[in-house]
């Protein structure tokens, strides 16, 4: 590995010894992207790669709010503006209890190169609250988007830093905040976030985006080797939105999606989740109950759970962990690898612990997709919805359907491209890290150091 490399890494791990997630994210994308120093002797004089661990801007703030009960409850309210050099910062917001410095930083790190890798001019951020929405009332989740928005709005703008969904963030939740900025500002700026609802400037397409894109990513992968997905089993995780969408396109396309995970354990339908559009649309209403079981899709379909058990010890052609971060740890790639399945495609950001994604690209004949560019698809049809917005229109399903594709083919041809001009051949995950690393640091380059 470069030597300046090391040393940032080393730098990092010190300086961010309480943030492990985001060590491990600094540590995989600068280890895939050592040769491009090598090439560039000029990165090491700018110290770009100091520069580049560090957020622009990283604050908190207070949110409190009151539930129905009448108690007063405070969450930490959290934005990461990460990295501006190629467009205003984007990037979701999470509401999850476990919600921390370190796992917004790791996603604000990753999202500036996933959104680099869109083509569109989108910087990365990310932001979020340690708030539990599990089991919160529709009037108490109101509240809480309220005090979160009032915390943020003058921190954010269509031309600043556009937050959307991430988990325990939807379009219910993005409907409150955005009702609450308009209040607040008195403006139709409805750029300022998106994955919003479609009477109010949302792009058709978005909820499925994330998905979708990740089968139309997984289609290229296929052409690549000879091979079709109609017939194809997948293990997936998860049963929120982006698993959602890929089993609404696994059906449409005939691939059958035979297990979902949840925070109890996994299920498993040898018919397909994606065989039937009952199935697919329970998953928006397990998701909707706010109860977070899995073995509620088990109970209603009569099919077999698996308490306290993750699903990586099923044998499938495909795997897409698109759960939630470090979901695949060294035993689960040991039992994927064993059960011979030949694409690992990541979903979720970073689903895979380092040892156990150097392990499975070890593993001869296997192809591993990375999730910053296999789940971009979510954030491009986010910047096709800023697109719309800016322009006050509205493009139909299809025509943003098509950019998604065009999108989605192009990310991955670029990842190519970038990992055979170093000499790496068919290597999907340095490829993506080089392409997005490239265009950012070309941009801040360019733009002089600050
Ligand atoms: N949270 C999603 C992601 O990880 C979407 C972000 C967005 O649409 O801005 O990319």
């Amino acid at each position: 590995m470069n030597a300046y490399v090391s040393r940032v890494i080393e730098y990092v791990k010190k300086r961010h010894a309480d943030e492990p997630e985001f060590v491990q994210t600094v540590e995989e994308v600068f280890s895939a992207i050592s040769p491009v120093i090598d090439a560039h002797p000029e990165y090491e004089k700018a110290d770009l790669l100091t520069r580049m661990v560090e957020p622009e801007r990283m604050f908190t703030f207070r949110v409190v709010w009151c539930d129905d009960a009448g108690q007063w409850h405070t969450n930490i309210g959290y934005r990461c503006q990460f990295n501006g050099a190629i467009g205003p910062y984007k990037g979701g917001l999470r509401f999850q209890a476990n919600v921390c410095p370190s796992i917004i930083k790791f996603l604000g790190f990753e999202q500036t190169f996933k959104n680099a890798l869109t083509g569109l001019p989108m910087g990365g951020g990310k932001g979020g609250s340690d708030f539990d929405p599990a089991g919160k009332s529709e009037a108490e989740i109101m509240r809480f988007c309220q005090s979160y928005m009032t915390a943020l709005y003058r921190y954010i703008g269509p031309d600043v830093d556009v937050p959307a969904g991430d988990m325990g963030v939807g379009g219910r939740e993005i409907g409150y905040l955005y009702g609450q900025y308009r209040r607040l500002k008195g403006v139709w700026e409805n750029g300022v976030l998106t994955g919003k609802g479609f009477t109010y400037g949302g792009s058709k397409t978005r909820p499925e985006a994330t998905g979708y894109g990740a089968i139309y990513y997984l289609q290229e992968v296929l052409r690549h080797e000879g091979e079709d997905i109609r017939g194809k089993t997948i293990a997936c995780a998860g049963f929120g939105n982006v698993t959602w969408g890929i089993c609404k396109k696994a059906y449409q396309l005939g691939a059958k999606v035979v297990t979902l995970s949840g925070p109890d354990g996994y299920i498993y339908d040898a018919e397909g989740v994606s065989s039937s559009e009952e199935k697919i649309e329970y998953l928006v209403e397990m998701r909707n109950s706010g109860r977070n079981k899995v073995k509620d899709y088990a109970d209603k379909f009569g099919v077999p759970f698996y308490p306290g058990e993750k699903p990586w010890g099923v044998k499938a052609d495909i795997v897409m962990p698109s759960a939630m971060q470090n979901d695949v740890h060294m035993e689960h790639a040991q039992q994927i690898a064993a059960n011979g399945v030949k694409y690992y495609i990541e979903v979720a950001n970073m689903p895979t612990t380092n040892d156990a994604l150097k392990f499975l690209m070890s593993q001869p004949g296997m192809i591993v997709a990375p999730s910053k560019a296999v789940n971009a698809g979510g954030v491009a049809v986010s910047g096709l919805e800023m697109s719309q917005n800016s322009e006050r229109l509205s493009w139909s399903a299809e025509e943003v359907d098509e950019k998604l594709k065009v999108i989605m083919k192009t990310i991955h041809d670029m990842s190519v491209e970038a990992a055979e001009e170093y000499g790496l051949g068919y290597n999907l995950v340095a490829g993506a890290n080089i392409a997005g690393f490239k265009k950012v640091a070309t941009a801040m380059m360019e733009q002089g150091c600050f």
